[in-house]
């Protein structure tokens, strides 16, 4: 991956702009538009309606949230400036037709929406990780867009933007991470109250080590809920090691 972002900085000018400088005005140089990359890396889909595609992830930097669970920490700093050129040139680089963009919280980077726009022009299948705590009504249409609600558990359940899931269409998906029996039922409430199934797949996850995957497919089963249940199949391949 440092080969990468040598390649990367030598492609843009790194003197100007050396890896730790995170400032806005460096988010362009010039007229082309810059996203700032944690890594960018082929694995298997784990999770949502394309789980199991071999899938290019292409992970932006920075977090605006902090929720108790968060596996990937370490995205919130550091990452490296990359061209939304160069950003195209790796994903092609990997061969196959699907692409996440993931964080962090990819669209606390404005320039997120030109990155999607421009994977989808290119003509990958392209979906969208986000937080459910910033707007989604500017992403491209052709993005399928995976939203969390941030439930009790995570700890930034006020970051919510609850109308906004109104916006999603019928093929996008709307995630909760499940922390606990009370997360489930806070859950089970929203998704049932505000007729989310109607909306679009709701997915229910386990947070990975603090609910039995068992336990929250029985739940589910016990109270006929009409949400998806799915598990973090990376996880399970892989563990908690970055870039898988
Ligand atoms: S929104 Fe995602 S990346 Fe940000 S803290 Fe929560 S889990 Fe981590």
């Amino acid at each position: 991956m440092r080969e990468i972002f040598l390649w990367a900085e030598l492609s843009m000018n790194a003197t100007a702009f050396p890896a730790s400088d995170a400032a806005e005005n460096t988010e362009r140089v010039g007229a082309v538009a810059r996203v700032k990359l944690t890594e960018i890396f082929l694995s298997i889909q784990g999770e949502s309606n394309t789980v199991g595609w071999p899938t290019v992830f292409v992970r932006l930097t920075g977090c605006p949230l902090r929720c108790q669970y968060c596996d990937t920490a370490y995205a919130f700093q550091g990452g490296e400036w990359f061209t939304i050129d160069l950003v195209l040139e790796r994903v092609a680089a990997h061969g196959v037709r699907h692409v996440c963009v993931t964080g962090g919280e990819p669209l606390a980077q404005k320039n997120c929406l030109p990155l999607l726009t421009a994977l989808c022009d290119t003509g990958y299948q392209v979906s969208l990780e986000t937080s459910g705590a910033i707007d989604v009504g500017s992403v491209d249409s052709r993005v399928s867009r995976v939203v969390d609600v941030k439930t009790p558990g995570s700890g930034e359940v006020h970051r919510n933007r609850l109308n906004d899931l109104a916006l999603l269409r019928s093929d996008e998906q709307i995630k909760f991470v499940i922390c606990s029996r009370e997360d489930f039922d806070w859950s089970r409430d929203l998704v049932l109250g505000r007729e989310l199934h109607k909306q679009c797949t709701v997915l229910f996850s386990p947070s990975f080590q603090q609910v039995e995957a068992r336990d929250l497919a029985q739940w589910i089963i016990d109270e006929h809920l009409p949400v998806r249940f799915q598990v973090q199949l990376h996880k399970y391949l892989w563990g908690d090691t970055p870039g898988r």
